[in-house]
């Protein structure tokens, strides 16, 4: 076994595949310390800037003095702490949702639903471009897995349409992490009460950034429907860790009996639910957040004019630059590293082969300095690669 590991290995590094991880010697920040360097970076999810927040750095510290650093034993024997229920709480009141669950990670979150929501007999239905995690979650449930082409509302119709499964649900992305494109979730809702169907959404990338005060994608097209089951990762623009699933009251009873990754999983710490707390606070209040945010992602899509390389079409933190090949990418991202700038090279299996790219990932913590840099260093390169 150990061979065939090594040859695998040896074959991603040939193809210009083989991923490296960089050793962070600093907070996650705009500014960072990566392999002993200092870089201006476009790579988190932070996309508010909170996670190095002094508020929430004081709250955590402050909640861990009086809630210990550990849970001590999963949610169903006495893991389940005050904090922990104050912040499902709250989290449902700012979606606008009866109910909400918390789970250790957004990866736990999607693996738990599908897997207790679906099962043998039903049939979840997934956009081609969701997060490998619903895909897991959908194989997890055994329930049958029928993807749909991106976004194509027609396609779906048609699987529904021929659909026998007792139980339906359509599973994606709201804001798709590697295109930084908006679900066509109204249209899902629509087609959810036309053929009796239920929607799992993932807002991994609209919560905190989405919505009039950063409540997601639901707010920001205002629907409101019994068919809708959320979940939104706390490790993005909440900038801590973890994350939840709203919906009716019913569903989250449900899920607290039999979502396994919820009953056989130590919660995460309590301290870290105080500190979310305050995370949402900043979130809610973060109005001039989101609209530095905005205006960066306005000035990037303006002012980047490139004839080899091209943006996708995006209106979120999320800007892809489409390269297509796999190791041109690469060489595009360590030109830029070289400039002191770190933007991800982004390439299959994470994405489809031939599009391999740049995620460039904006956040309300960069100026418009950073930015002008950032743009500048790509028409330079596009002029030298
Ligand atoms: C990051 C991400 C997840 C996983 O969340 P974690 O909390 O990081 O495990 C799930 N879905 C989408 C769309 C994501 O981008």
């Amino acid at each position: 076994m150990l061979k065939s590991l090594q040859k695998e290995l040896e074959q991603r590094k040939a193809d210009g595949l083989l991923r490296q991880r960089r050793l962070l010697d600093s907070p996650q920040a705009e500014h960072i310390v990566a392999n002993q360097k200092p870089y201006l970076s476009f790579c988190s999810n932070d996309y508010l800037g909170l996670a190095n927040h002094p508020i929430l750095i004081a709250a955590m510290q402050n909640a861990a003095g009086d809630s210990g650093v550990g849970s001590g034993a999963s949610n169903l024997i006495t893991g389940h702490h005050r904090y922990h229920d104050a912040l499902e709480k709250q989290l449902a009141q700012f979606v606008d949702l009866p109910a909400a669950l918390l789970f250790s990670t957004g990866y736990m979150a999607n693996i738990g639903v599908l897997g207790a929501l679906a099962g043998r007999g039903d049939a979840v239905f997934a956009d081609k471009l969701n997060h490998a995690c619903l895909n897991d979650g959908a194989y997890f449930s055994h329930a049958k897995f029928q993807r749909f082409a991106h976004n194509d509302v027609k396609a779906l119709e048609k699987l529904l349409q021929a659909s026998t499964a007792k139980h339906k649900l359509i599973a994606a992305d709201a804001v798709f992490s590697m295109d930084g494109d908006i679900a066509p979730i109204p249209e899902y809702l629509a087609l959810c009460e036309k053929y009796d169907a239920y929607l799992y959404m993932d807002d991994a990338h609209g919560f905190g950034v989405l919505g009039e005060h950063g409540q997601g994608s639901l707010n920001h097209f205002k629907i409101k429907s019994p068919r809708i089951i959320m979940m939104a990762t706390l490790g993005k623009a909440a900038g801590v860790a973890g994350a939840f699933v709203a919906g009716e009251q019913v569903v989250i009873d449900y899920l607290v009996q039999k979502a396994k990754s919820y009953v056989y999983s130590t919660p995460a710490p309590p301290a870290l639910s105080a500190t979310l707390s305050e995370s949402v606070r900043l979130i809610e209040r973060g109005d001039d957040l989101r609209a530095n945010l905005y205006q960066l992602i306005a000035y990037l899509k303006d002012n980047l004019k490139l004839s080899k390389w091209q943006l996708l079409a995006s209106d979120t933190a999320i800007q892809p630059l489409i390269v297509g090949d796999n190791k041109k990418a690469l060489a595009l991202s360590e030109y830029l590293q070289t400039c002191g700038i770190l933007v991800p090279a982004i390439r299959p299996p994470t994405v489809p082969v031939g599009t391999a790219r740049l995620r460039i990932s904006l956040s309300a913590a960069h100026t418009l300095d950073d930015v002008k840099k950032l743009v500048a260093a790509i028409h330079q390169a596009e002029s030298v690669l």
